[in-house]
């Protein structure tokens, strides 16, 4: 599938291949630089650190459903990019697609949050 769209975001090719309608890859674009924005300048869009991993949480919602994947919080992968976080970003990133979250207990944006790890 060819676009007129030139993406500066996200992987045209990949859209390609899964078949987005132009519509929905500018949607894709737009709102992924959005998103990069946010996460590289985070207080010049909101004013608290609860609201900019909310947004930022919203967002990988929203993407994964434009991409035609199934919404699911364990396969984000922007949520520790964003300015000021010290999570761990290589743990994290072995733990992409496990329900599980590990924190940086002195990270501004993400230390208070208590993770709720599903058993099954
Ligand atoms: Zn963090």
């Amino acid at each position: 599938m060819e676009y007129i769209y030139v993406c500066k975001n996200i992987n045209s090719s990949l859209a390609s291949e899964r078949g987005l309608p132009e519509s929905r890859v500018r949607a894709l674009d737009t709102l992924t630089g959005r998103l990069l924005e946010v996460i590289n300048r985070p207080f010049s869009y909101f004013g608290d650190h609860k609201s900019v991993v909310s947004y930022i949480e919203s967002c990988e919602n929203v993407l994964q459903d434009l991409w035609g994947f199934d919404v699911d919080r364990s396969k984000h992968s922007y949520w520790n990019k964003v300015q000021g976080c010290v999570c761990p970003r290589m743990d994290n990133q072995d733990n992409w697609g496990v329900d599980h979250r590990i924190h940086d207990m002195t990270c501004p944006f993400h230390g208070q949050i208590i993770e709720e790890v599903q058993h099954e």
